[in-house]
């Protein structure tokens, strides 16, 4: 399996530091408001890596931070009229809400930035032993120029940047790239007691101490969208590798992001969808699949049409799986076994997956899959319930488990039909099989029986329909 690892800029084949364990961390969000469907697209394609990590037997330990102590949580509380504290616990819940109803699985880990600050502070004392942190009062800074390969992820030029700069004419900083580690204290902000006397941590230090405590010194995969390469990213790797003298991080992924009217989509832009506007009007399967036609590196460029055609697309598959599973629900042990080859269909998924999880083509095998399916029932009679197994294998362990664009336990009810509809559904293809048995009799009980429940068949060219008299 390769990845590409923005380290490197390459495609390089895949080797967890400590198979089968793997390590993951993604930056998530800070809480202060609703996510939005750019921020939605990062999360679920971090969710499709993690999955299909786990397909191919690996033991997955994800971590996911929550920033709940930060400059946009202080300002969201002043416009809400509460506290920070307030504003991150509201907005941590609906994160969890919108996160379930993405379909993305839960991380091993949330931990929260507020219930880590001994840990900060310790990595931050490590850096000021090696004098890598100086104190301007009771602000902390980290010393860029005290590491020597800063600028190694991002590939910028550090003398180029520093020139470009802006210098914040109060703080005397060594090199206006100096970054915070610790913020003092203002009146009315969140703060906690440290050497360098009451303040906030830094964003940058949350990560490093937050993905030390949970996942080790080293990992195998750190995640986030790709805004996040510089100055964030950067600034964990000087951070972890100055006090550990190792590698942070073995593949750094980063998501393209998700654009509207050739715009980035983003909370300062004012041009947001929140993810739980968009679950208003889509089904998570439909938001998924349309996210994963993209390739998670590229740039997706989002209009209200697009998701149309993906829904199209989706019915497809939700169809085709139904009669898989009506077909199961019949049993028959004894019919013809179709030619078609389902093992071919679960290497082509692998093999686009395996090739930096390429999620476009993993999606064309599996309506190559339905399209070839659909035409195997259309051509055959009379299917052995094996061949139903086996198809229904496939679309359990690639669109759903994987992928996560349809969901087996819950399309029918997405689909707004209630159970009665379903049974109805179930008899008539019982029915339906009895006459291709040629077992009339069988055929004639179940329309009366249906009668007598005021349930009113009529047989027609394409199938057979109900009325229901009320
Ligand atoms: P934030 O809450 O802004 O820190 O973002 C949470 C996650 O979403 C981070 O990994 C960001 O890089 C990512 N993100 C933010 N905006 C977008 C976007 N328009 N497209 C894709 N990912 C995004
Ligand atoms: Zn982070």
């Amino acid at each position: 399996m390769i990845i590409y690892n923005t380290l490197s800029r390459k495609k390089e084949e895949f080797q967890p530091l400590n198979p089968p364990n793997v390590t993951m961390y993604m930056c998530g969000p800070t809480v202060y408001n609703f996510f939005h469907i750019g921020n939605a697209r990062s999360f679920i394609m971090s969710d499709v890596m993690r999955r299909y990590l786990e397909y191919k037997g690996y033991k997955v330990k994800f971590v996911m931070n929550l920033t709940d102590v930060d400059d946009n949580i202080i300002k969201q509380s002043i416009k809400e009229g509460t506290t920070a504290e307030e504003i991150a616990e509201k907005y941590t819940k609906t994160f969890f809400e919108d996160l379930e109803n993405l379909g993305v699985k839960k991380a091993d880990i949330y931990p929260k930035a507020t219930e880590h600050i001994s840990e900060m502070i310790d990595l931050i004392k490590k850096l000021a032993e090696k004098n890598i942190a100086y104190d301007i009062e009771g602000n902390v800074f980290y010393d860029i120029s005290s590491f020597k390969s800063y600028g190694k992820l991002s590939g910028k030029n550090i003398e180029e940047l520093e020139a470009g700069a802006r210098v914040e004419i109060d703080i005397n900083k060594k090199s206006p790239l100096d970054f915070a580690l610790w913020k003092r204290a203002k009146e009315g902000e969140p703060s906690w007691e440290s050497p360098w006397g009451n303040g906030r941590p830094g964003w940058h230090i949350e990560c490093s101490a937050m993905s030390r405590k949970h996942l080790g010194e080293s990992i195998d995969i750190h995640a986030g969208g790709s805004d996040l390469i510089f100055p964030h990213h950067e600034n964990e790797i000087a951070q972890s590798e100055a006090v550990s003298s190792k590698e942070f991080v073995k593949y750094w992924v980063h998501f393209g992001f998700l654009n509207i009217q050739n715009e980035k989509m983003s909370k300062s832009l004012g041009n947001t969808i929140t993810a739980r506007e968009f679950l208003k009007k889509y089904s998570s399967q439909a938001i998924r699949l349309f996210f994963s036609q993209t390739h998670y590196r590229g740039q997706l460029d989002f209009y209200d049409e697009l998701l149309t055609s993906t829904e199209k697309g989706l019915e497809k598959i939700i169809n085709l799986s139904e009669k898989i599973q009506n077909e199961i629900i019949i049993g028959n042990k004894k019919g013809v076994m179709p030619q078609l080859d389902i093992d071919r269909y679960f290497q082509d998924f692998e093999i686009a997956m395996d090739d930096d999880f390429n999620t476009p083509r993993a999606n064309a095998v599996i309506f190559d899959f339905v399209r070839d399916v659909n035409k195997v029932i259309s051509e055959n009679e009379n299917i052995q319930v094996d061949f139903f197994i086996r198809a229904n294998e496939f679309i359990k362990r690639t669109a759903d488990d994987v992928l996560g664009i349809i969901d087996l336990n819950r399309s029918k009810k997405e689909q707004g039909k209630s159970l009665e509809h379903e049974l109805i559904e179930m008899i008539l293809m019982i029915r339906q099989k009895a006459k291709e048995d040629k077992n009339f009799a069988l055929a004639d009980l179940l329309r009366n029986e249906l009668t007598k429940l005021g349930i009113e068949l009529k047989d027609g060219k394409t199938g057979t329909t109900y009325k229901k008299n009320s």
